[in-house]
Formats: C-alpha cells, structure tokens, sequence
C-alpha cells in the first residue's frame, strides 16, 4: 500500500465516530513505534513531521523511511503530514517531497512566532488549497493560536490568549475550503500545558462544541493533546529527571471532543516523555551499557506502549482493515468535481 491522503482516513474515521491521533516523528525508532502499535491495534495512521523534523532527519531520509513502513505494514492506511507548515513555499516543498498532506498554519505569519490576520490567513491557506487539492493531497488549516512554542514554532503565549471565534471559522471554512481545521481552545504545545488539571476555565471544550455545531461536517484537530501522564513524569524524575509537576489534556476531554467532530489528535510530549524516561532507566539501572541499542530498544517499546494505548482510547483501533485506499489521483478528481467550496 502506498502512502494515502488523510481526507480519506478523517472521512471514514467521521462514519465510524472515532479519532485518529497524529504522532510526531524525527527519526527510525519513531516511525517503528508508530507503526508497530498500529499493526498491533490494526489503526489507520497519521505520521507527521514539524518543520524541525524534516530539518533533523532530511527529507529523503524521513520520506523513504516512511515508504519502508508502507511496505512493511501494507495492511495499515498510512499519511505523511506536514504539522505547521508556515508558508505557502514550506507546504509546497512537502508536496514535491511526497507528503499526502500538509498543514498551512497561517494563524502565525511566515517567522512562525508573530499571530497574522484573518484576510492573511484565508489567502495563504486558499493557496496551499489550491496546489494540494489539484495532486489529490489533504491541507489542514488553523484558525485562532494555540499556546507555547513546539520546535520553535509558535507565539509563546498563554493557550487562552487567541482562542477560535466560532463565526470566524465558519467564514475560514468557507473562503479557503480546506479539509481540516485546527482550532484553538486552551491547549498549548509541550509539556507545561497546564498548572493544575485543567477546568472549563482553561481548557474551553464549550467553545469546540459550539464550532462543532457551526460546522457539523468538518474534520476538527485538537493540537497540543498530550495527556503528559503522571506515571511518565514519574519514570523521569525517578531516574534522576527534573520536570516540573505538569498537567496535559485529559484523554476523557479528548474523547468528548472525539463526540464533537474532532476527527485528528495531536501527539508528540507523551512519546518523547516514554522514550526519555525508557533511556534515563537503562541508564541509572545499567551504567555499564555502551551499546545504543541498549537503551533505544526500551524506548522504542515505550513509546509503541503509549501510541498503542491512545489508538485504542481514541478508537481508531480495529478500523485499518475497513477501507480500500483511494489514490491521489482518484481523490485529485474528486476535488475537480465539486467546487472548492464546502
Ligand atoms: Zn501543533
């Protein structure tokens, strides 16, 4: 199976009620992990990959990985995402790259850091449309900002500061045509989410059930959900870490979204918290070990831990089997046949 568009995998993951998670990968091991959780829990996949990723790994060591994960798991419905594309000209390079999907988060202006305007936005968003559509390919868009800075991506500010507009993004929706739409609701990227558990105070689900009913039909992404469980946090600081007591978004918040047209989940700090703490053990129980594969075994077996638990908590698992994949040029046709907007 070739790498499929995730307009498919949201599509049928809106039939069958459930969520998707996308996991940030920058290396081997990762994709592994990802993979190997989603044969065991037969999930459909998004694997996706920040601009600081493709800078890390290189392009055409992350696209031919991920093209041995598709030949090596032929039975799981895999994407390649792009998470945060910060311009037209990023996106583009993904789509030459191969990527079936790409993000163009022009909520930031192009530096990445400095919240741009509505009008903005809808141009930059409308063109990454209209160059992915014709190759058959997915694009994501956002709409208000969300919190912190995740690969030196992001304003930095508090997750409350610019929260989505429900109007807004019905006319968002509306003049760009996008497949996706990421909204802002109080979570923030990294691992210091929230001081406390979070409230409806600081994480506004009310405000995602209201877009929710404003765009019944559209795919709704939940950026920044991390859980950052305690038992993780634990591992680490046992094994000589320092993170500070942190809280993340309550997988139960997520599954309410998941009932509200949230069709894509983000996921990055669990993962890399499970590999950290995996390493940080071998290296406190084993000072003797040498051999890397040592401690990027136990790692990779964390991580696979975690993604499975989160395909099986947002119920994509048991659905890779369920569809047939549409090529890109069959869904390139689709987008042809019917206006550009929705
Ligand atoms: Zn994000």
């Amino acid at each position: 199976m070739s790498l499929v568009s995730m307009r498919q995998l949201l599509d049928e993951a809106a039939k069958g009620g459930y969520g998707v998670g996308a996991f940030n990968v920058n290396n081997m091991e990762q994709i592994q992990s990802i993979m190997e959780a989603a044969r065991e829990t037969k999930s459909p996949v998004i694997v996706q990959a920040s601009r600081g990723a493709r800078a890390y790994s290189q392009d055409r060591f992350l696209y031919h990985l991920m093209l041995a994960a598709t030949e090596i798991y032929p039975e799981i419905p895999t994407v390649l995402h792009l998470d945060h594309g910060n311009s037209v000209e990023t996106c583009k390079s993904a789509i030459d790259m191969g990527f079936t999907s790409v993000m163009m988060d022009g909520s930031l202006m192009p530096d990445g850091k400095t919240p741009s305007s509505f009008d903005y936005n809808v141009d930059a968003t409308r063109r990454v449309v209209e160059m992915a559509h014709e190759k058959g390919i997915t694009v994501e868009g956002e709409i208000g900002c969300l919190g912190g800075i995740e690969d030196g991506h992001g304003a930095g500010l508090d997750g409350l500061a610019h929260l989505t507009d429900p109007d807004q993004a019905v006319e968002f929706v509306e003049k760009t045509g996008l497949d996706a739409l990421a909204i802002a609701i109080g979570t923030s990227h990294g691992a210091y989410k929230f001081t406390s558990k979070p409230t409806g105070a600081t994480l506004k689900m009310d405000v995602l059930i209201k877009i929710h009913k404003r765009l019944p039909n559209v795919h709704l992404v939940m950026h920044g959900s991390s859980s950052v469980p305690k038992d993780l946090q634990d591992i680490i600081n046992q094994y000589g870490g320092k993170l500070k007591p942190t809280w993340g978004v309550p997988v139960e918040e997520i599954q309410l979204g998941i009932r509200n047209g949230v069709r894509k989940i983000n996921v990055d700090t669990d993962n890399r918290l499970a590999i950290t703490g995996a390493i940080r053990k071998v290296f406190a129980e084993k000072p003797e070990e040498f051999d890397p594969r040592s401690y990027i075994k136990p790692a990779r077996e964390a991580m696979k831990k975690v993604v499975a638990l989160r395909m099986t908590q947002f119920g994509q698992a048991g659905h890779a089997g369920d569809y047939s994949p549409i090529s890109l040029a069959e869904m390139a046709k689709h987008y042809g046949a019917q206006p550009v907007l929705v």
